[in-house]
């Protein structure tokens, strides 16, 4: 499904690994190294997907909690035991995601059909390929809102995000989102931000400098957090984990 990155085209999902380890990065897209099995979180964040994506795809009067409910049973129920630590991990991250996705969907009245629903764009920011998926998009009284449905994200992921959805808005559609919101389901936050004609200059920066780092993988032991390694599925034929000392921090969001 996902391609080895070539350098042409880089999508949302090779800047959300890269943030969350330059080396798991390198593992998958530069290497291309194949994975024996996926990580819990994104086996749910898969099924978080397809329950967003379907109850949107309903006519508003079909939307109601027992909807959600009945999705999160359809999904959660291919979701293998074996990929968490214990069954108490299991029934805990199902708890959560339960309530936090019933709150989020519940709340999130939509008249009628999104505007976007998963749809794929691709444009070109400062000269290179850059592909975005826009979860929900809805119209709103000025333009529109984004909003995202993550696993979990830290602020570092909610601003990549929020700057990727203003550049690639401003560049695609001619036209800034009125809101972009990020909503993790694991501790149920959301991130609101609502952008200016003065943040498309500092999402170029930003995105600029991202790939700039990118192509400098020698300075990637400088970015890494080692906390990550303990629940990484490269973790056992990892090669940089030992460079990696506690001290180093991710360079780009202090
Ligand atoms: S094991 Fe650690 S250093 Fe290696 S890819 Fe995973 S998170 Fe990065």
């Amino acid at each position: 499904m996902r391609e080895k990155q070539t350098g042409k085209l880089l999508a949302d999902y090779h800047l959300e690994t890269y943030l969350q380890c330059p080396y798991k990065f390198y593992h998958r897209f530069v290497a291309g190294k194949k994975l024996n099995e996926y990580s819990w979180r994104q086996v749910v964040q898969n099924s978080v997907n397809l329950i967003v994506h379907q109850y949107y795809s309903l006519p508003p009067n079909a939307r109601s909690k027992v909807t959600v409910l009945r999705l999160i049973q359809q999904y959660w129920s291919h979701i293998p035991l074996h990929l968490f630590q214990d069954k108490a991990q299991y029934y805990t991250i199902l708890a959560k995601m339960t309530d936090h996705l019933l709150q989020a969907l519940t709340k999130k009245e939509i008249d009628n059909s999104p505007l976007f629903l998963y749809e794929q764009f691709q444009t070109s920011i400062e000269e290179i390929n850059v592909s975005l998926k826009f979860e929900v998009g809805n119209w709103s009284d000025r333009s529109f809102t984004v909003t995202k449905f993550l696993v979990d994200a830290d602020d570092s992921m909610a601003k990549l995000y929020t700057y990727l959805t203003i550049l690639f808005s401003h560049t695609a559609f001619g036209m800034l989102p009125e809101k972009v919101e990020v909503i993790t389901l694991l501790d149920g936050n959301h991130f609101q931000y609502s952008p200016a004609e003065t943040d498309v200059q500092l999402a170029k920066a930003y995105f600029t400098e991202l790939k700039e780092n990118i192509r400098r993988p020698e300075e990637y032991t400088h970015i890494v957090s080692p906390q990550n390694c303990s629940h990484c599925v490269y973790e056992v034929e990892c090669n940089f984990k030992n460079e990696v000392r506690d001290d180093k921090k991710p360079g780009y969001f202090h």
